[in-house]
């Protein structure tokens, strides 16, 4: 049994890119309730509020230029050259609050590393965390401020020098590589969707890290259509070999659900099953050192909301039963509704670069 942590608040769900756009953190509320109502917390899952970051936290990890225009923009001030910070329209729009919401949501991951690392939980989740593609001096697919480097750099200045983070998601982790390329001390190592057909569209098995780091960037690219077979196997042996070469201190494990088969944005087929399954084996690979589990993609809500509800469960060691399916039932119309909704609002995006 490993004592979890599990950050919450609903103020998460102001991170607000609009009615009608794919990324809908309501889908954490929906989490939290649902964990609530199956009885998940307790001794084993513990739940906490974020505590929010301090602006130094974020300006360790992006460019002052950057910061000032999100202030300015949260603010709703006009006449700003948003799209030089990639920010709206299209897939990263600005919106009112988006620094406070920043603060908080980067402040969950933070809590996250605190708390492993002074010992009291061995692993942490935030949910609303996992925003793997904002970059130093600008925001990207649907990314802001990267909550994943701010949560490296606080579990690395309470000792835990050695950091491995772990990405799941359909989309390649392209800003926390790039924050951390130069970095020994810290190994990114990214399962995705080949960049030959989805966003953002890097991500090569032969991109390594620079100077001193060479050996601390590694990308694990798959190719359209890709199943369980391959990625159920793939991921943790890579991941355990890596893990037992480099021998972190802590690991950050980002596990956006967009790799599953009903998400509408990539076009990898696992089932939930496989994909849990797969958590799974990384957590029993993971289970000596302290882990922090973060969000990410997930676009097919049902799903995003089934998945990580039950890898919050098997991270705090309690099995799932089947009747937490009918604490939370979604019929597959819903799903499919959602579905469409998401590729009319891409379609009409033109310049989104999903
Ligand atoms: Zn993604």
């Amino acid at each position: 049994m490993i004592k979890t942590a599990y950050i919450h608040s609903n103020l998460y769900a102001s991170y607000d890119l609009g009615p009608r756009h794919p990324l809908q953190q309501t889908r954490l509320i929906d989490i939290f309730d649902r964990l609530r109502l199956h009885g998940a917390f307790g001794t084993d899952l513990v739940s906490f509020d974020p505590i929010a970051c301090i602006e130094s936290d974020v300006l360790a990890v992006h460019s002052a230029d950057f910061v000032d225009v999100v202030k300015r923009a949260s603010k709703g001030e006009s006449g700003l050259n948003l799209s030089l910070y990639g920010l709206g329209p299209g897939d990263t729009p600005a919106f009112r609050g988006m620094w406070e919401n920043g603060l908080l949501y980067c402040g969950g991951s933070v809590t996250c590393a605190n708390l492993v690392a002074d010992g009291t939980f061995g692993r942490a989740i935030s949910f609303a965390g996992g925003l793997h593609h904002a970059h130093y001096d600008h925001a990207s697919g649907f990314c802001i401020l990267s909550d994943i480097a701010i949560a490296i750099n606080a579990l690395k200045a309470r000792g835990l020098r050695k950091v491995m983070y772990v990405d799941i998601d359909v989309h390649h982790g392209d800003g926390v590589e790039a924050l951390f390329r130069s970095d020994p001390d810290v190994l990114t190592l990214s399962f995705h969707e080949s960049g030959a057909w989805l966003f953002p569209g890097t991500g090569n098995v032969q991109d390594r890290g620079t100077g001193s780091a060479e050996q601390s960037v590694w990308n694990i690219p798959f190719a359209p259509n890709t199943g369980g077979d391959i990625w159920c196997d793939v991921i943790p042996r890579a991941s355990s070999h890596l893990f037992d070469e480099f021998s972190p201190d802590a690991v950050v494990l980002q596990v956006g659900a967009d790799a599953l088969a009903e998400d509408p944005l990539g076009h990898l087929v696992m089932t939930r099953w496989e994909w849990l399954h797969t958590v799974e084996k990384l957590l029993q690979v993971f289970r000596d050192k302290p882990v922090i589990i973060l969000g990410g993609g997930g676009y097919c809500r049902p799903a995003v909301v089934d998945v990580w509800s039950r890898v919050a469960m098997l991270a705090s060691g309690q099995c799932w039963s089947d009747d937490l399916d009918e604490a939370y039932s979604v019929s597959s119309k819903d799903s499919w509704d959602f579905h469409h909704a998401t590729m009319r609002y891409l379609s009409e995006q033109r310049d989104l670069s999903i």
